[in-house]
């Protein structure tokens, strides 16, 4: 599945392949340059003058050829060139992320007045969130320098980061959901009829932000693996983090970096099944297969009451796109890339609720199998027209109610279906689930 995205670099040609985000609906909202941050974000002509001089300062100081030297002086020799420089760069690492749900402007290709389809509590509780966090901290977390943002730089280390780094083990506040993690993740290897054992389980979270050390490293570990794309990104949005971080941004977060606001999102990625330009970032940038949760995400099902089924039903539907990845799944005759995404999207949450409520996968009760169900429609969205678009709530609690049904209604409860029958199923139950709903 091919996205006509403008660039072949970074998360874009990986989003054509293989980064699924789990439908966070806020987050990447960057439009370059709109915040006003004494620290960082530059919206007006005097501050994009600032931040030009001190960009050119910065590479007048580097040791470099002379070619990326003459291409970098070019980025700086005017305004209009800066800012013309940062559009292209911020597209170049955004493209992939801006399908994550930010537009929610309806639609040409399906009719939106035929779903229903509106906020749910997901969407209040990020509201609430983002309202307690000082707007320049917050503008300078999702615009930075020219868009070059903090955001990115913690989603480049997600996909970066060793894997077995002991800091990176923990789950939930306090740890209090690093057993369960471990063990649901144990149980999906086991349930799937793929080879899991080379897929990680990694924490998706702002730890690098803090002003320490260890955290500098590994910041430098992702600026010097931007840099290898494009060198005005790395510097800019180097200068971009520093600043925030040197001038306290961090202070305006409730909680600081572990505020779940950073966070509020999972993927899964696979890079053994890329191909061409895709692999040779991925493998540039060291990227190995895994699945990131979000230590945001997992709070937030603990304030909306489903802490001990939520984020089990998330960890379910990435690993659900990891069966997609072996079993070719995302190939599709659907040419509407938004209807294309929402047919993998509930094919994961379907996929994932059949695991949690077989017997052999975590054996959810009424009860909890409810409460998965209510995971996926808070997870909804109304973005129709996004290239992002997940499902709307209603179509994604169907089609983790239609994994529920399938695991219930198997007549030998000790047999798991092959991933291969059951998507067989799904294909046929698809136009059911997504078939328009309002009255
Ligand atoms: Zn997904």
């Amino acid at each position: 599945m091919k996205r006509p995205l403008a660039t072949a670099l970074a998360f874009a040609s990986i989003a054509a392949v293989s980064v699924t985000g789990f439908g966070m609906p806020t987050a990447h909202a960057s439009t370059p340059a709109t915040g006003v941050s004494a620290a960082a974000a530059a919206s007006t002509t005097t501050d994009v003058s600032a931040m030009r001089q001190k960009f050119n300062a910065y590479v007048a100081g580097m040791d470099l050829d002379a070619a990326t030297r003459t291409k970098l002086e070019a980025a700086g020799a005017s305004d209009a060139a800066f800012t013309a420089a940062g559009k292209v760069a911020v597209a170049t690492l955004q493209a992939g992320l801006t399908n994550a749900g930010v537009d929610r402007d309806a639609n040409p290709a399906l009719n939106p007045g035929d779903y229903e389809c509106g906020p749910t509590a997901m969407n209040a509780w990020v509201k609430d969130q983002v309202a307690q966090i000082d707007p320049t901290s917050w503008s300078w977390y999702t615009n930075g320098i020219l868009g070059l943002s903090p955001d990115l730089l913690v989603q480049y280390w997600t996909l970066m980061k060793t894997p077995s780094a002991p800091r990176d083990t923990s789950f939930g506040p306090s740890g209090s959901a690093t057993n369960e993690m471990a063990r649901t993740f144990g149980a999906l290897q086991n349930f799937w009829d793929i080879d899991g054992s080379g897929i990680a389980l990694v924490s998706y979270d702002a730890k690098l932000l803090a002003d320490t050390p260890e955290a500098a490293a590994d910041r430098a570990v992702v600026y010097d693996g931007i840099s290898k794309i494009s060198g005005f990104a790395s510097i800019l949005l180097r200068l971009s983090v520093e600043s925030g971080i040197l001038s306290g941004t961090l202070a305006g977060f409730p909680g600081g970096v572990d505020n779940p606001m950073f966070s509020v999102n999972s993927f899964a990625i696979d890079p053994t099944h890329a191909t061409g330009d895709d692999k040779a970032t991925l493998d540039m940038l060291g990227v190995t297969r895994r699945i990131a949760m979000g230590q945001g995400l997992i709070r937030m099902w603990d304030d909306l009451g489903l802490g001990r089924v939520g984020d089990r039903a998330v960890l379910a539907h990435e690993y659900s796109h990891q069966v997609q990845y072996d079993d070719n799944l995302f190939v599709t005759d659907i040419t509407d890339e938004a209807e294309a995404t929402a047919r993998t999207e509930l094919m994961a949450d379907a996929f994932g609720t059949y695991f949690t409520v077989s017997k052999h996968g975590e054996s959810l009760n009424k009860a909890q199998t409810l409460q998965d169900l209510q995971t996926f429609y808070n997870v909804g969205d109304c973005g129709f027209s996004n290239p992002g678009h997940h499902g709307t709530p209603n179509q994604r609690y169907r089609a983790a109610e239609w994994g529920a049904d399938l695991a219930k209604s198997q007549s030998d409860q000790g047999h798991v279906l092959p991933s291969l029958a059951v998507d067989a199923a799904f294909e046929k139950a698809l136009p059911q689930i997504t078939a328009p709903d309002a009255n």
